[in-house]
């Protein structure tokens, strides 16, 4: 009778294989249509000072409207991406509408202080040799200052590759690109080690953002992390920000920016625009 339930139980393990198995293929084949039909649009999400409020700058995040299944969320297909070297593409696709869009907005609204757009950058992006001198051409080809630009990347791509990972953030850094470091806290790096990589940022994770107002040994560590950082010299971001109390209490420990659906959700380049001539 074991043996019948273990039999049955791997016919369900199998059919279910298959069926993720046909659907992450066919994520893959909608991935390179949507390339070829430029299916991707960047939306830009506002990041703040925290004290006083004012914006200085945007993430770009990606978003993708199928043509028949509506939205798909990055978490979903970015992943799918990234194992099929689809990320090397859009990656660039991302990059080019960012700087065309910098540039556009510089020159419709010249009297804003320095706009900063930070993208994001997938660890198989590093892995790309190209890399550098792809960022050298689309800066080059859209005329736009690199210091207009920040590069995010995750603290988990930072410790699967540390030293070459350190050369080449050294390169963007000499290029005078920010580098933030994303979703900090959920890695495990160790905080002493940090300051051995040419980071600018810190991003505190949304996980530890959340935590804030409820009894959480998690509140420790966003009250370590940021005086911390400001000891190596680097600025802290907090994202998924969604109340005021926990932009009162990132207020009160000098959190230095912020982003999150309590000022903005990710908006699309024309929404964003309105922003500037407000600022
Ligand atoms: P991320 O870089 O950590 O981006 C922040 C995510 O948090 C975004 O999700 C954003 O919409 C969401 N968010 C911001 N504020 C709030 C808030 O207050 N509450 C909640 N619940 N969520 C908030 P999104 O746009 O779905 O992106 C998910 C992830 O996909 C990103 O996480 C990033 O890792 C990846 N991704 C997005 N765009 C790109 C891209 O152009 N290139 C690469 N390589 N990865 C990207
Ligand atoms: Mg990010
Ligand atoms: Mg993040
Ligand atoms: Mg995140």
């Amino acid at each position: 009778q074991a043996k019948e339930k273990g039999r049955g139980r791997y016919e369900i393990f199998n059919q279910q294989m298959h069926t993720q198995a046909l659907k992450l293929l066919t994520l893959e084949t909608d991935l390179r249509h949507g390339i070829e039909k430029e299916e991707f649009e960047v939306y830009y999400q506002p990041i703040m000072t925290l004290n006083p409020i004012a914006l200085v700058g945007f993430e770009a995040l990606i978003r993708w409207q199928h043509p028949h299944k509506g939205f798909i969320s990055p978490g979903e297909f970015i992943p799918v991406a990234e194992n099929t070297g689809l990320i090397i593409p859009i990656g660039k696709i991302v990059l080019e509408k960012v700087c065309y869009q910098l540039q556009t907005w510089k020159k419709n609204h010249p009297h804003t202080t320095v706009l900063k757009v930070a993208v994001n950058l997938s660890s198989q992006q590093f892995n790309n040799p190209d890399l550098v001198e792809e960022i050298d051409e689309i800066l080059e080809k859209t005329g736009l200052n690199s210091n207009n630009l920040k590069i995010e990347i995750t603290e988990t791509s930072l410790i699967e590759h540390s030293l070459e990972t350190i050369k080449l953030l050294k390169e963007l850094k000499q290029r005078n690109l920010e580098i933030c470091l994303d979703d900090f806290g959920t890695g495990y790096s160790s905080l002493s080690y940090l300051h051995r990589f040419p980071v600018d940022t810190l991003k505190i994770d949304r996980s530890f953002v959340n935590c804030i107002g409820q009894p959480d040994e998690n509140l420790e560590i966003i009250q370590s992390i940021i005086p911390l950082a400001h000891n190596l010299g680097m600025t802290v971001v907090a994202e998924g920000i969604e109340t005021e109390e926990q932009l009162i209490y990132l207020q009160q420990l000098h959190c230095d920016f912020g982003q999150g659906y309590f000022f903005n959700r990710p908006l699309p380049p024309t929404e964003a625009e309105k922003l500037l001539e407000t600022n």
